[in-house]
């Protein structure tokens, strides 16, 4: 008898197989294994998605539900899913290659206190604010109502399956919004999670649904429906700019959080005790698969040959194994893709005359089909090459010398992307100086990857468009309108009876 596949699609409340029975294998990075045959989503399951989530949000009760009531059933949500916390860390070091300490200590701890706080944040929104009345051309009052947008197509990346899925999904409910939520081929299984909670929960049918399955095709097919108001997208900037092309058929509201090319600038005064390993922190986290890590460390050059013997050193001691092995301080990259890409910008490195300092290879020892790099530090990068300028989203570090303050600031805005920054110094008021100057939407001083729930995050120039978390995240899945209340009640109080002569 054939049997179906390990993983169903979510869609209106119910676990099902693709329209077509298309499946697809996701497997295990630390050693290339195939984890589980997974349900792969089609057109025809957007289509039947989104007529979930039309339904959900035209007649359902989700839009209109008492705020507190959608908070109740979230936050059990959330309770489900920390009763499952164990499994979910495993999940993702399984199917995403994130070491159980990373996964453990915080992937699953900030995906679900990010889940909870935006919850909560929602539940107590005013969502009718008063205008300020000018008394002319006549008297009224008048507000402005913050409604959900209606269906939300969230479409994530591989590098955080759980907490990418918690991003588009708990702002986008929270707000009174119906989602349908693609996860990355590379990484389908957690973002299932979500729709068995839901279920669980008693989240109502079609509020929520997960389709697994390529970008190119169901993707593109939820962008482009007209029955989605919104797309919430994390992805590369190549992928982004196609989407926001695709939506400007239906002109939907997009919001893109893209790539990134981050600076971390250790200024001269920089306690090199805690920049230098805050240069590696900023680069090796998650095998250097986070859009805002800190590839591009910018150094002064009077102390660029301290500073880079002392990372070089950092560099080797770190160990890289298998996600699920404790010992691991780095694990595998998340695809053999991945992995390819990476090897070619190493090379790529060497060709444009940057001067490999350590790394670049794949460690020994580590089982055989397993994704591996080591940790690897360019020297003598000159802003200009491609590895300074091009994400390569793997453990490699590009260290820039740089003569004044100024030209760190000058060079640490060279790029096409804005996300994020890191300054290093023991003077902080200097420190803000520079960080005043970073065209990015984030700058962490003396530390670096600390994301909160409670503040905004997106990218300035072509790293995206919008804002992530807290108000400035939920404001973003809600439209703004504007209900103005006559005041003059008889015909010839009206201002325009004089006008038209009526
Ligand atoms: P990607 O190739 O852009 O893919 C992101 C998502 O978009 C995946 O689910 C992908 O599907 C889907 N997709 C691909 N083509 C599509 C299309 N034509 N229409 C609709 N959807 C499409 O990015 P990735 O390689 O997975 O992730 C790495 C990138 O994400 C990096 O550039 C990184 O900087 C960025 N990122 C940004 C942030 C941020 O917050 N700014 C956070 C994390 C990652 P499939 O891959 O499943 O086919
Ligand atoms: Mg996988």
């Amino acid at each position: 008898m054939p049997t179906g596949p390990d993983h169903l699609l979510f869609v209106d409340g119910e676990f099902d197989e693709a329209a077509d029975g298309a499946t697809f294998e996701t497997r295990n990075p630390s050693d290339g294994s195939v984890i589980g045959a997974v349900a792969q989503a089609g057109p025809a399951d957007a289509e039947r998605a989104v007529a979930a989530a039309r339904r959900a949000f035209d007649e359902g009760p989700w839009p209109s539900m008492a705020p507190g009531e959608r908070v109740r059933i979230l936050m059990r949500m959330a309770e489900i899913l920390d009763e499952r916390t164990g499994d979910l860390s495993t999940l993702e070091a399984r199917d995403a290659g994130h070491t159980v300490r990373f996964a453990n200590l915080f992937t699953i701890p900030i995906g679900l206190l990010y889940w909870r706080y935006t919850v909560e944040l929602a539940g107590k929104l005013d969502l009718t604010e008063p205008v300020p009345q000018l008394g002319f051309p006549a008297p009224a009052w008048s507000f402005v109502q913050r409604e959900p947008y209606g269906v939300c197509a969230g479409i994530v990346p591989w590098n955080f399956p759980f907490i990418m899925a918690v991003w588009k999904s708990a702002p986008a409910l929270a707000t009174g919004n119906t989602m349908v939520l693609k996860p990355a081929e590379y990484t389908p299984l957690s973002a299932l999670e979500l729709g068995r909670a839901a279920q669980d929960a008693g989240l109502p049918p079609g509020v929520l649904n997960i389709l697994p399955g390529p970008g190119p095709t169901v993707g593109e097919a939820l962008v482009a429906d007209p029955r989605v108001d919104k797309v919430a997208f994390t992805g590369s900037t190549a992928v982004g700019r196609r989407i926001m092309r695709v939506a400007s058929d239906t002109v939907k509201k997009v919001t893109l959080e893209l790539g990134g090319k981050s600076a971390n600038i250790l200024l001269p005064d920089a306690d090199l005790d805690v920049a230098v390993p805050g240069a590696l922190w900023a680069t090796y986290l998650h095998q250097g698969q986070i859009c805002h890590s800190g590839t591009r460390c910018l150094v002064p050059r009077g102390s660029y040959d301290e500073v880079v013997g002392r990372m070089v050193e950092l560099a080797e001691g770190l160990r890289v194994g298998p996600a699920e092995d404790f010992e691991s301080d780095l694990g595998p990259l998340a695809d053999a893709k991945q992995l390819a890409t990476v090897q070619r910008y190493i090379e790529v490195g060497q060709d444009e005359g940057a001067k490999l300092l350590t790394g670049g290879g794949r460690p020994d020892g580590l089982p055989e089909g397993g994704w591996y790099v080591q940790p690897t530090i360019f020297g003598e990068v000159d802003n200009g090459m491609r590895i300074a300028q091009e994400e390569i989203f793997g453990p490699v570090l590009s260290v820039i010398p740089y003569d004044t303050v100024e030209d760190a600031i000058r060079i640490a805005n060279d790029s096409i992307y804005g996300l994020a920054g890191g300054v290093w110094s023991r003077d902080v008021p200097r420190a803000l100086e520079v960080a005043k100057r970073l065209r990015t939407g984030t700058v962490w001083v003396n530390d670096y990857h600390l994301v909160t729930p409670a503040a905004p995050f997106g990218g300035y120039k072509q790293s995206g468009i919008g804002r992530e978390h807290g108000l400035w995240g939920l404001s973003e899945y809600l439209q703004v309108k504007y209900v103005h209340v006559d005041q003059t009640p008889t015909k010839d109080q009206k201002f325009w009876y004089q006008i038209l002569g009526l």
